[in-house]
């Protein structure tokens, strides 16, 4: 067995412990005589597991009482549509659109009420994050919607925007428990857990209760309220009971490593080590403005497309993957996720150095 460095944006590396642990207990969980994949997620055991999970994530994320934590299925994707229906009560909301997925979020509450685009970096492909310090907020705003690091484009939200009193949504995919998080300026929080938490399959919503009611936009679908989930503590049906089962291990992975300021610390280490580089290097630059940076998703070029396109195919030869970057950016973009080893950065490192030497 040979594991790679695992540079993608998403499904991305997971921990080695967690990925080991879970294979020694697939055939039989604790002396169930079951995977967790062929349990009722009714049954006792399984109980334990979402709950403990839960109270896993509330612990490393300071959550508050008054949130509701909850776990669900369709992807960061589907919550583009779920909420404006559950949070447009007044059917007007706010966009900063910093990439493709605020883009994309942005588009899809459009059908729902009026969305406003109050910010964007689109003029320069995404590359910064807009000063949001005094934005037109509309005054009937049910909400400002951000994505807060842009898995793309490799730009993250370093101060949130002045949301002028307005319930402050963020989509978190890309740096979900990448460093410590105060839950309580947001209204609610959100994220896929395919990019630094566990397997494709699960979205978790952190949202404050209030938020949650009965009065959401007509022709809801049930499984779209978050009160139909909030209320089920996240069993109203079968949730995806295998892949919460993988974050409730990553939880506890994160917990033995210190948590949240520890994650932090770790993963700055990790990207000055790239960026470093990057800022030192006369074949490769970031393309990010710096005080904008990731610590997540760092995107890169030569300049030169063949160039890179050589760079992505010895990388992988090298056992470095993934770094090709996404098809709108082109380049290459290596995301360093929590469970990138320091090793593996320094591994692109020292490959990117000599790649360097015999291209220049
Ligand atoms: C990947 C990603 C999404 C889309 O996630 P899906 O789970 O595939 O719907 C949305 N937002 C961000 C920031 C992402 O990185």
């Amino acid at each position: 067995m040979s594991r790679v460095y695992n540079f993608s944006a998403g499904p991305a590396v997971l921990p080695e412990e967690v990925l080991r642990e879970a294979a020694e207990e697939m055939l039989d969980y604790r002396g169930t005589g079951m995977s967790v994949m062929e349990m009722s997620h009714r049954s006792k055991a399984y109980d334990k597991i979402i709950k403990d999970a839960e109270a896993d994530l509330r612990e490393l994320m300071g959550i508050p009482e008054n949130y509701k934590v909850l776990f669900l299925q369709g992807g960061a994707s589907t919550q583009f549509a779920a909420i404006p229906m559950n949070l447009m009560k007044n059917k007007v909301a706010d966009y900063i659109v910093t990439g493709q997925w605020a883009k994309k979020a942005y588009q899809e509450a459009q059908k729902y009420g009026t969305a406003n685009k109050i910010a964007s970096s689109e003029d320069e492909t995404f590359s910064y994050i807009p000063d949001c310090s005094d934005l037109p907020i509309s005054e009937n705003a049910d909400y400002v919607y951000i994505c807060e690091n842009n898995t793309i484009y490799g730009t993250k939200f370093k101060t949130l925007p002045n949301t002028k009193g307005k319930t402050l949504v963020a989509d978190v995919s890309s740096c979900f428990l990448s460093e410590p998080v105060d839950v309580e300026k947001y209204g609610l929080i959100y994220g896929g857990v395919q990019k630094n938490i566990g397997p494709a399959g699960v979205a978790i919503v952190i949202i404050r209760e209030d938020l949650i009611t009965e009065d959401t936009l007509p022709g809801t679908p049930t499984m779209l309220k978050y009160k139909t989930h909030a209320d089920a503590d996240s069993l109203y049906n079968t949730p995806p009971a295998y892949g919460i089962y993988i974050c409730g291990k990553v939880f506890q992975w994160l917990k033995k490593k210190g948590g949240l300021a520890a994650m932090k610390q770790y993963n700055e280490e990790k990207a000055k080590i790239l960026y470093d580089f990057l800022d030192s290097s006369s074949l490769f630059k970031g393309i990010v403005r710096k005080e904008d940076r990731s610590l997540m998703n760092v995107p890169f070029v030569t300049g030169n497309e063949e160039l890179d396109a050589k760079f992505v195919k010895e990388a992988k030869e090298a056992g470095l993957e993934n770094l090709k970057g996404h098809r709108s950016v082109g380049g290459m973009r290596a995301s360093i996720y929590n469970a990138m080893p320091k090793e593996g950065v320094e591994a692109l490192v020292a490959f990117m150095k000599k790649f360097e030497k015999e291209n220049l």
